[in-house]
């Protein structure tokens, strides 16, 4: 069977570690086809936007993605491709395992959490409002007459909602994960304390999921304490579930905990389509330099193919990265700490990895 597949290279960092990880899933004899699609600043400059449909046409009839970072302008420009992609197709799980691997310079050598973040709504909306608009004005006055409260005329607004249909959405998908996963506690992070109208609805969703779940343990963390716990004792954790800001953050977090950005693979999920990408950005500093871990973007693919079914093939790849780690020649600058000048490039851990599936070595 040919598998086809919407590839998105991305920029900066993303073709290296996209084309990567393309030799690698290619390496285990699956067939694959790909349509390779353009979007950010490249698409902009020619079709004069950052996500043309045609994109959203690949990927909503092929269903899966496999998709490199993309660079978002800062404070102006345009708006996020990838907010806008997960907004589009409704992809609104973004799941994010964080394991370790033996071998990699970290704090700690047996983390095993899933970060399950919302991905559509809370503070990434897109909702905002820029200072000096007559939009903001008319805003701030609404404000001041039904809450009586001020807001400083020379205010910008970036609205949080969090709703209860897809606060629900996204608990529940945890609980159903943990319980399918044989995991055994959710933990749901906010701050309900200060935002009892977005995070406290947040809170009381996740108590009432939990009622429905008794053979799942459930607890809840204000999201400051949640940060110092993942550092001091993050085993005490094992699916957590947060609002897009904080799954955002906690996931890049956690990222630090397993070794880095360069191992944190991630998806993008709705209920009939998957985009597979690593947790980190486009590193534009590091671009076309064959140096950045490719590791992230090719677990990413491991959890494509354990979503089309390849699992075999999803282990044997795994096996044959946790052997890289391991033996710890063939990896990048970020896993060699103590030694950069010995770190091998992104495609030499590509080969590394090819090699280990050629021989059947883990
Ligand atoms: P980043 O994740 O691109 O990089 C931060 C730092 O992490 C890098 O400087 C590098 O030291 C390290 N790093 C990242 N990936 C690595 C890898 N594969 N191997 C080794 N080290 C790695 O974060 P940033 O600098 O904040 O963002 C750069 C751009 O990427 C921004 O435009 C941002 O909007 C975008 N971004 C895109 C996505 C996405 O496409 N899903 C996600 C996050 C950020």
């Amino acid at each position: 069977m040919t598998w086809n597949i919407t590839l998105i290279p991305g920029d900066g960092i993303g073709p290296e570690v996209t084309e990567a990880t393309r030799r690698v899933l290619e390496a285990t004899g699956i067939d694959f086809c790909w349509e390779t699609a353009s979007v950010g600043s490249g698409a902009m400059e020619q079709y004069g936007t950052p996500l043309p449909e045609s994109v959203l046409t690949s990927i909503r009839k092929n269903r899966i993605a496999l998709k490199g970072p993309v660079t978002t302008p800062v404070g102006s420009g345009f708006r996020s491709v990838n907010v806008a992609l997960r907004k589009e197709l409704e992809l609104y799980c973004c799941l994010r395992p964080c394991k370790t691997y033996k071998g990699v310079p970290s704090r700690y050598q047996d983390i095993d959490i899933v970060i399950v973040r919302e991905n559509i709504e809370d503070l990434y909306s897109g909702i905002e409002f820029e200072k000096g608009t007559k939009e903001v004005s008319d805003l701030i006055e609404y404000i001041s007459r039904t809450k009586g409260d001020k807001v400083l005329p020379d205010s910008g607004i970036s609205i949080k909602a969090i709703s209860d249909t897809r606060s629900r959405r996204i608990i529940t998908f945890a609980f159903d994960y943990a319980r399918k996963y044989g995991r055994k506690k959710v933990t749901a992070v906010h701050k309900a304390n200060i935002m009892k109208f977005s995070d406290g609805l947040f809170l009381s969703v996740a108590r009432e999921v939990a009622r429905s779940y008794p053979d799942i343990a459930f607890e809840d963390r204000i999201v400051d304490n949640m940060s110092m716990q993942l550092v001091q004792k993050p085993n005490q954790f094992d699916v957590i579930v947060a609002p897009n800001l904080y799954g955002d953050i906690l996931s890049d977090l956690c990222a630090g905990l397993i070794g880095g950005l360069g191992l944190a693979p991630g998806a993008n999920l709705s209920n009939d389509i998957a985009i597979f990408e690593a947790t980190h950005g486009s590193a534009p500093k590091y671009t076309g330099l064959n140096k950045v871990n490719p590791l992230a973007m090719m677990l990413s693919g491991v959890l494509m193919l354990r979503h089309i079914g390849e699992n075999e093939n999803a282990d044997r790849v795994e096996k044959a990265i946790a052997g890289v780690i391991a033996e710890g020649t063939y990896v990048t600058y970020d896993l060699k700490p103590d030694n950069p000048a010995s770190a091998k490039g992104t495609s030499e851990v590509a080969d590394a990895v090819i090699s280990r599936l050629a021989s059947g070595q883990a």
